[in-house]
């Protein structure tokens, strides 16, 4: 048989080698060495590392160590930049954004073919998905620069940006963190991750071209310790994190208390779930991109594959099937489907984990099929056989390794997918929509693709709940991610607190025993735990009442009840908003009362203070079916419905002033949204809310979506911020105890929200909005495939 006619026969790709000559000459124009790009200039290399290409191990190119003189440095040029930059038009802005991004459509097979080289993944994906999403984030994002002010009129940029980024997806990162960056005028510092660097270094080289302003963008490159200066700099206003979640929380508990913004974009173990009505094939083709697209290494990689357990057997013999026929080689051949992990400590940790996996019982296919000798390769793994507690099904991998399991009934695949500390992404297979519009909103996770898999768009904002970190890229969300409110800057220190009552020496004689007031937990009024009670003092210093001094017992006994009320996050808009007018009907029945315990308590005339605290329940009544998502229209065949859903259970530490609104304008908004509560109301006025228990209970608002523990708000808070049961947390208080909020916040990466010491004037009516309902809620993006 001759050789064409054999290949009809077999059907074999032939080689299809992307030609690399572009790549290596612009890595010879630099001598294959680099220095940082700093204030528009190269500077000179320092102590250096190599690039190495991880399918054949060859050097690419030395790469310069950043140290901290390279960070200060960098940290000067983008705030010598930041003044004319943010003062540019958003046109003007918007210009240099679309510069950029038609430059690298322009050189897009160069950036192609570095990044393969760079990083192994294979040509076909950083041809025909990295480069051309990168483009379209800059694309999007130039228009925004020019509608900001229309969009966003009352936010300012943060300043200057630090942005760390990993190296899965090198320049794609790097365009997600820049693009809307830049587009709120913001100056940035980004490091590249230390195994890929190059396409960082050449889209700073495309900066200077596009004529884009000196010191706008600098890039430095460099290991942990790079990131760690960058992270730990004085100069920096906001940290853009994606990376581990180890690493994560060490920069949340590294930047706590500073005031620096900070987004984090985690890792993931996300679920793929097949119903047995799905159309298997599309599944199985959906699969292989869920799992071994860029050798698993994806953050939001399929990587927990739940099949129904009717179609188990036939789904996993199918795959076997595609798995033999996936094509793990040389990254620049076109025909290639899987290429190199990023390098050899890559291949060394999957293997480890894979062993620790089997060694807990785990059973591992692997296709035959060949894989070269040398480089970064690893097969195609499916693991089977597996408990909920095995290390493969727990720990994020990063690899081409997929996990499976089977379930009964869509009750436990939902709690399967949730049994994970991450939630960054889910996939669910059912030709039934209404079955998977009903699963989707049940997922804790940023993204849910219906009947498709890693759909992005730059329109569409992507990031994950729990301890996939906070903070959204793409799309409104993204671009709010780069702003602050104008007004920021003029708070004022909030007056120091009055010094704590001192206690009456003899406990006995405290007297009001019958004024002793109860914490409310699950609808129920209940003793302290620690039987003991603090005394209230009117400003003369005379005992008015006493309220129970609670303990971490009464927190987790509140936290449990907030969620056991979880229900009320999927209970109608309609009716969070009946009970919220209802709430705010029987506080203003009884408002005379309420003056009257203000003024009690501080001496001053309560009754505007109730008014605003009825007008604020109402406000937030209004908004409770009015703060939703958006449907976007990606360039695909798909809608992605932005919902709005809320945190989950929230910590709220109210401020010491204002007895009654202080905890009204925290608590109205995460209710609204579909929290539930756990409130410490002031320590020092805590009797309004005490009061508000009956109104509580008058108003059908359901057993323990508001849960109030009385006691020393600081010493609450911690264990507050410290449970895993929590997922929110709002403190107002000093700048110490903000900063020990953030810290201790890292146990499950809460979203946080603290006063920093400063004041917050909350019966100003800039907290009637939008303000803290986006705190109090975070946006998951349900995409929906179209097309018959
Ligand atoms: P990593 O956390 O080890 O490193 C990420 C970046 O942080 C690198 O640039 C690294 O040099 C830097 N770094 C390391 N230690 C640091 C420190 N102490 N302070 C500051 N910077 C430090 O992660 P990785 O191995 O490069 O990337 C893989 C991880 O990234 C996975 O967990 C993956 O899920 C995640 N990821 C998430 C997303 C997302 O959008 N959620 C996207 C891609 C990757």
């Amino acid at each position: 048989m001759n050789k064409i006619a054999q290949i009809f026969q077999s059907l074999e790709y032939g080689p299809a080698p992307e030609l690399p000559d572009q790549a290596n000459a612009w890595l010879d124009s630099h001598g294959r060495k680099f220095g940082h790009f700093i204030d528009g200039k190269w500077t000179k290399p320092g102590k250096t590392f190599a690039s190495e290409n991880p399918a054949n191990g060859e050097k690419l190119a030395d790469i310069t160590e950043g140290t901290a003189e390279d960070v200060n440095a960098a940290v000067k040029a983008a705030r010598a930049a930041f003044k004319p930059w943010s003062a540019l038009s958003g046109y003007e802005r918007g210009k240099y954004l679309y510069a950029i991004a038609r430059a690298i459509q322009k050189h897009s097979r160069l950036f192609a073919v570095l990044e393969t080289m760079d990083n192994g993944k294979p040509i076909r994906e950083s041809r025909d998905v990295d480069i051309p999403l990168v483009a379209r984030h800059f694309y999007h994002h130039a228009g925004w620069a020019q509608h900001l002010s229309r969009e966003f009129p009352d936010a300012v940029p943060y300043g200057v940006c630090g942005q760390i980024i990993p190296w899965n997806f090198p320049l794609l990162m790097l365009a997600w963190k820049i693009a809307p960056a830049l587009a709120a005028g913001n100056t940035v510092i980004l490091k590249p991750a230390e195994f890929t660097s190059l396409t960082a270094l050449l889209f700073a080289e495309i900066c200077d071209r596009a004529g884009l302003p000196k010191g706008v963008v600098n890039i430095v490159t460099g290991q942990g310790e790079t990131g760690q200066a960058i992270v730990s700099h004085e100069g920096i206003d906001k940290i853009a994190f994606t990376g581990s979640t180890e690493v994560g929380k060490a920069i949340r508990a590294a930047t706590a208390g500073t005031g620096k913004g900070l987004s984090l974009e985690l890792g993931g173990k996300s679920p793929y779930i097949v119903f047995e009505d799905a159309d298997i094939d599309s599944a199985i083709e959906g699969l292989v991109d869920a799992i071994w697209f860029n050798q698993g290494q994806v953050c939001c990689a399929g990587s927990r594959l739940l099949v129904q357990e009717s179609i188990e057997t036939r789904f996993i013999a199918k795959l076997k099937t595609r798995m033999a026929s996936l094509r793990v080689g040389d990254p620049l051949d076109k025909s290639i489907d899987i290429g190199a992990l990023v390098a050899p400590v890559q291949v060394e940790r999957i293997r480890d984990l894979m062993k620790r996996g089997v060694a807990e019982g785990a059973l591992v296919y692997e296709a035959d099929g060949p894989v070269p000798a040398n480089g970064c390769f690893l097969k195609p793994a499916l693991v089977t056989n597996v408990s909920p507690a095995n290390t493969l099904v727990a720990e994020e991998i990063f690899g081409p390794v997929l996990v499976a399991m089977s379930f009964r009934t869509p009750e436990e695949a939902v709690a399967l997918a949730n049994n994970t500390k991450y939630g960054l992404a889910a996939t669910i297979w059912s030709e039934n929509i209404n079955l998977a519009l009903d699963i989707a909103p049940k997922i804790k996770a940023g993204v849910v693709w219906i009947n498709g898999t890693n759909n992005f768009d730059a329109a569409v904002g992507f990031g994950g709940y729990k301890e996939s970190g906070f903070g959204r890229e793409g799309g409104r969300e993204g671009m709010s991610a780069y702003l602050k409110p104008a007004w920021e800057k003029e708070l004022k220190l909030a007056p120091a607190a009055k010094a704590a009552p001192a206690k009456a020496e003899n406990p006995l004689d405290s007297g009001h025993l019958d004024q002793t007031a109860k914490m409310y937990i699950g609808g129920k009024q209940s003793r302290p735990d620690s039987a003991y009670n603090r005394p209230v003092l009117d400003p003369k210093g005379q005992t008015i009442g006493e309220v129970g001094e609670g303990n971490r017992k009464d927190v987790r006994n509140a936290v449990e009840a907030a969620r056991a009320a979880l229900g009320w996050s999927t209970t109608a808009a309609h009716t969070r908003a009946q009970i919220l007018y209802f709430l705010a009907e029987n506080l203003d029945y009884r408002r005379d009362e309420f003056a009257a315990r203000i003024k009690a308590q501080t001496g001053e005339d309560g009754t505007a203070e109730v008014a605003l605290s009825v007008e604020r329940l109402f406000a937030f009544a209004g908004w409770a079916d009015k703060y939703d998502g958006a449907v976007h229209n990606p360039p695909l065949r798909a809608v992605a419905a932005a919902m709005v859903e809320p945190l989950g259970v929230m910590g709220i530490v109210a401020p010491p002033s204002r007895p009654l609104l202080g905890s009204i304008a925290l608590i109205a908004p995460a209710l609204a949204m579909g929290n539930t509560v756990v409130l410490v109301p002031s320590s020092q006025s805590p009797l309004s809310i005490t009061d508000l228990y009956q109104v509580i209970e008058t108003s059908d608002v359901p057993n323990g979506v508001v849960n109030i523990v009385t006691g020393d708000s600081v010493s609450l808070a911690k264990t507050l911020a410290e449970h895993d049961g929590v997922d929110a947390m709002w403190f107002a208080g000093s700048a110490e105890a903000s900063a020990m909020v953030e810290k201790a916040s890292i146990t499950n990466l809460k979203q946080t929200w603290t006063s920093r010491g400063l004041y917050y004037d909350l019966a100003d009516r800039r907290f009637e909005g939008d303000y803290f309902l986006s705190k109090a809620t975070q946006v998951k993006n349900v995409w929906i495939p179209y097309g018959a």
